[in-house]
């Protein structure tokens, strides 16, 4: 008996319940349907960085498994056209949570299950499924406390071993990997990225026994620290379901039992995860989160548009050296610290007063942890327009940020080199230098390294005016 296992996001062999259970059952086909966002009505399509991940990743999975059929197209039509072409009796797959896969699977099970095939979808990629935690009287939670707590009375499941025996059936005819056309051609600007990161299941579970090993220790305050490494990074390969939450937990909770004193940063990292599964439970009861204001009293703010000062923030060249830093990690490394998110972010939305989906648009282009509902749920919560946001009115200052958590410029420093050699006195405020320090290091703003694009005092000023609309807003909708 065949069983088609459809991967998405759970690119792994272990804890795969989907694949775990087609093993059991019979012969495995395993498939990736990579779909064109233009014929499946996707408004969120894969961005380049993503793509990059995709690509070796899948060529990851292909070799662990032994074979991956891979197909193009809407996968409401390759799907059953695949059962028809095998015969296959059964189709797993592994839940996604995005709007429009919840659609798509649900009209792809209703399809099957008419033609009498066996379908059946597993939970694998949250510790619960967003269905099941609810607040006391019922409804989805909006605040994260509540919810986390609510999440940890529940017990999570252990993560399945691999499959003990892998039978696959005859592959039929599919596209190569390089067919799929996922890696940059002209220019190449993943080229370095090979030495940066290792996609695919081994690679993740090496981050993962790395991360718990060297770095957790002092995780709680040092994750602040754009310039130190106690981060796990686990971030990709956990989109990409490379490595499960659960898996997570388990090997956290492994790491907690071996080594003395690590309880609360262990607590500190796992309430991180927790905030992802936030994420996709406020996604799955909210699905318009990726593009309209949770708090529709932001729909009064006014957005300036300014396509200059939009690419100055994209290409990390505000003249705010923390920002600018950020920026250039991100399109280097296809990673941004979580930080220096925050910053570049408020930075775009406050500073700029450019709407926030400009710059959730860029971050899904330019990520390889790209998430629909990680990153709309952040943008928002950056913007003040989310659930449990920050409120609007706390805007960050780039320069205190800087010297908060980059204290000695080490960050700064790496990622825009022309300023390497400042004082660290100026490193977060080459403005504010004198021309002698600034020349000594051959330093020339508006040529080496530029002006600020905007006046920090002036900027906060014009963004807490444009919020006095949403508070109209919000009054007269009270
Ligand atoms: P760690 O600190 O090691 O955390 C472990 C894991 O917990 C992460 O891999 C991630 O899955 C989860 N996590 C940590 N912080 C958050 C958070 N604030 N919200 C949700 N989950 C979290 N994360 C994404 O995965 N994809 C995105 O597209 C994304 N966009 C973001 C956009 C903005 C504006 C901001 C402020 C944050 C965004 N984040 C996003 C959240 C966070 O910045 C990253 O998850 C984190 O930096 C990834 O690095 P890490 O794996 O080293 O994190």
């Amino acid at each position: 008996m065949t069983t088609i296992v459809w991967f998405r996001e759970d690119l792994r062999l272990s804890d795969n319940p989907a694949l775990f259970e087609a093993a059991e059952r019979g012969d495995v086909l395993p498939v990736f349907v990579l779909e064109n966002p233009d014929h499946c009505g996707e408004t969120h399509p894969l961005g380049g960085a993503s793509q990059w991940w995709l690509h070796h990743s899948l060529e990851s999975l292909e070799g662990a498994l032994g074979g991956l059929l891979l197909r193009c197209g809407d996968a409401r039509i390759a799907i059953p056209a695949l059962v028809q072409e095998t015969g296959a009796s059964a189709v797993y797959w592994n839940r996604c949570y995005e709007p429009r896969a919840i659609e798509r699977d649900t009209d792809i099970k209703a399809d099957l299950k008419q033609r009498g095939v066996e379908v059946r979808s597993f939970k694998a990629g949250l510790l619960h499924e967003p269905w099941e935690l609810e607040t006391k009287s019922g409804g989805p939670f909006k605040v994260y406390s509540p919810f986390w707590r609510a999440a940890q009375q529940k017990t999570v499941d252990k993560p399945l071993p691999r499959p003990g025996e892998l039978r696959l059936a005859p592959m039929p005819g599919g596209e190569s990997l390089s067919d799929l056309g996922l890696l940059p051609k002209k220019p190449n600007w993943a080229a370095g990225w090979d030495d940066i990161w290792q996609p695919g299941e081994q690679g993740a579970m090496a981050r993962l026994k790395s991360f718990l090993g060297n770095d957790l220790k002092g995780y709680g305050e040092l994750r602040n620290r754009p310039d130190l490494p106690n981060v796990s990074r686990l971030s990709p390969h956990l989109h990409f379901g490379e490595i499960s939450p659960r898996q997570i937990h388990h090997e956290t909770g492994l790491a907690e039992e071996e080594v003395d004193g690590l309880e609360k940063d262990a607590a500190k990292f796992i309430s991180e995860i927790g905030w992802r599964e936030f994420s996709y439970h406020l996604l799955y009861h909210f699905p318009t989160l990726p593009h309209t204001n949770f708090k529709p009293a932001f729909d009064a703010y006014p957005w300036r548009e300014s396509a200059d000062d939009l690419i100055a923030w994209q290409k990390g060249r505000t003249g705010y050296p923390i920002v600018d830093a950020g920026m250039r990690e991100l399109w280097q490394t296809g990673y941004m610290h979580n930080r220096v998110r925050m910053i570049v972010a408020s930075f775009l939305i406050k500073h700029l007063r450019l709407d926030w989906r400009h710059g959730e648009a860029w971050f899904r282009d330019t990520l390889v942890d790209a998430d629909l509902a990680n990153n709309s749920a952040s943008w928002q919560w950056v913007a003040g327009s989310g659930a449990d946001a920050a409120p609007y009115f706390r805007i960050f200052n780039p320069m205190s940020q800087g010297a908060k958590f980059d204290s000695e410029g080490t960050y700064v420093r790496k990622w825009v080199p022309e300023l390497a050699a400042l004082d660290t006195a100026f490193i977060h405020a080459p403005f504010d230098a004198p021309h002698a320090a600034l020349e000594k290091v051959g330093v020339r703003l508006g040529d080496t390294y530029p002006k600020p694009i905007v006046e920090h005092f002036a900027a906060r000023d014009a963004a807490l005016a444009g919020y006095e609309a949403v508070k109209r807003g919000g009054e007269e909708a009270a």
